[in-house]
């Protein structure tokens, strides 16, 4: 199997990069071993440094709608974050008093959505707050078993019944300028989501549930459609488990599932994540990367790796794998000529391209850039 790029990781950074080589005229795949980060995702991408006009596009190409402005955004505990680039989902607001009078809606029996302590936030702010439970008999079964009370299954019905939400909502309503409401809509597109303010007279704003995040997976659903279609290969449920290397270039790669069939391809983008989707492993000793042996950044002062106040930022999440300018990722402190790292497996060694998801993007159209232009 040869291609033109090959990239290793389908969360955020992989399916971006892909997307915009693939888009491009390149014969590309992507190899994904499973879960990544968006299926936590809050809506809200950190910052990026610079005004994402391709990426709005690109994702806008996708069925996915972003918006970019400078605001706060409502946490789930009822707190508010700074916020730029969201989901269509994702409200943005001038200030935390976005209204007068707020009605929470709950639905009966889901244990994963934090009304009170959205409420309590409100409050906080000035905003009075009423809070509210539906009863819908289309969530009865769910209901009987709290493993099954699950944002995504409870999203499934919600996306079908969404004229009795909204009939119900309106009925709870008596002087409030705002519903707040679960993210359990919108699980397939985000039509239902337009469909509810539509059709509720007030500002609906949604807030976050415990994970999985349906408009993380929207996204990350959205996202691998519009690659396929665009030709792109998504070798689902496979591992990379290690390169093939000779003078400076990775010639091939192989996986768990195809054996000794070996992925050949011109360049590869590594795009495997953090500690959390196991791009990086640590040990008492060290922190490393799995599949190319890449030089990672870290303090050998082990004890340097944390900050004994639970809430600071901890050192280790900046630790990652290390890039030449061009993202071209170093190996016994030399650029790999056609490996490129992206994502969230930089850590914090990029931070002039942004953080979180923010890096993830700009870090991957960086990567793909440069391949472009060897092309
Ligand atoms: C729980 C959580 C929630 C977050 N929420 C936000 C948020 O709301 N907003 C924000 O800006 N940032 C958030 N972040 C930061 C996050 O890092 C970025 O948002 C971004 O999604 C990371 O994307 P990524 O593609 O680099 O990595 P990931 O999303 O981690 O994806 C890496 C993928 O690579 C795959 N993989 C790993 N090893 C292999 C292998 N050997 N072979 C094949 N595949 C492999 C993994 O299975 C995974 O699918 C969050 C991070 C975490 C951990």
């Amino acid at each position: 199997m040869r291609f033109d790029c090959v990239i290793i990781g389908g969360g955020l950074a992989g399916l971006t990069a892909g997307l915009k080589l693939q888009s491009k005229g390149l014969d590309t795949a992507i190899v994904s071993t499973g879960q990544n980060a968006l299926h936590f995702f809050s809506g809200s991408f950190a910052s990026m440094q610079e005004a994402p006009a391709e990426i709005i596009e690109l994702f806008s190409a996708a069925g996915i709608k972003l918006h970019y402005e400078k605001g706060v955004r409502l946490m789930p505990l009822g707190t508010f974050r700074d916020a730029e680039l969201s989901l269509e989902d994702i409200e943005l607001f001038k200030a935390p008093k976005f209204a007068k009078k707020a009605l929470v809606v709950n639905l009966s029996g889901f244990h994963d959505f934090f009304a009170s302590f959205l409420a309590e936030g409100l409050e906080k702010q000035g905003i009075s707050c009423q809070i509210r439970s539906i009863n819908f008999p289309e969530l009865e079964a769910l209901a009987k078993s709290p493993s099954e009370m699950r944002s995504v299954q409870i999203a499934r019905i919600m996306d079908r019944i969404t004229d009795k939400v909204i009939r119900e909502v309106r009925m709870l309503l008596s002087d409030e300028d705002a519903v707040v409401l679960p993210q359990v809509f919108g699980l397939q597109d985000s039509a239902v989501i337009e469909q509810l303010r539509k059709g509720i007279p007030v500002r609906v704003v949604f807030a976050g549930t415990l994970p999985p995040s349906v408009p993380g997976i929207r996204t990350q659903m959205l996202l691998k459609r519009r690659y396929e279609a665009l030709g792109g290969t998504f070798m689902a449920s496979d591992e990379v488990l290690k390169a093939h290397l000779y003078e400076g270039r990775v010639h091939s790669i192989a996986t768990r599932n195809l054996d000794n069939h070996f992925i050949e391809a011109d360049n590869f983008i590594l795009a495997t994540g953090g500690y959390f989707s196991k791009g990086l492993r640590s040990n008492p000793f060290g922190i490393s990367e799995p599949i190319f042996g890449l030089d990672v950044r870290f303090d050998e002062n082990r004890s340097a790796w944390y900050n004994p106040s639970f809430a600071a930022d901890q050192p280790y999440m900046k630790y990652g794998v290390v890039t030449d300018a061009s993202l071209h990722a170093l190996r016994e402190g030399k650029a790999l000529e056609n490996v490129f790292a992206i994502g969230s497996i930089l850590g914090g060694t990029r931070p002039e391209l942004g953080t979180g998801a923010g890096l993830a993007i700009r870090s991957a159209l960086e990567a793909s850039n440069q391949i472009l232009n060897i092309k």
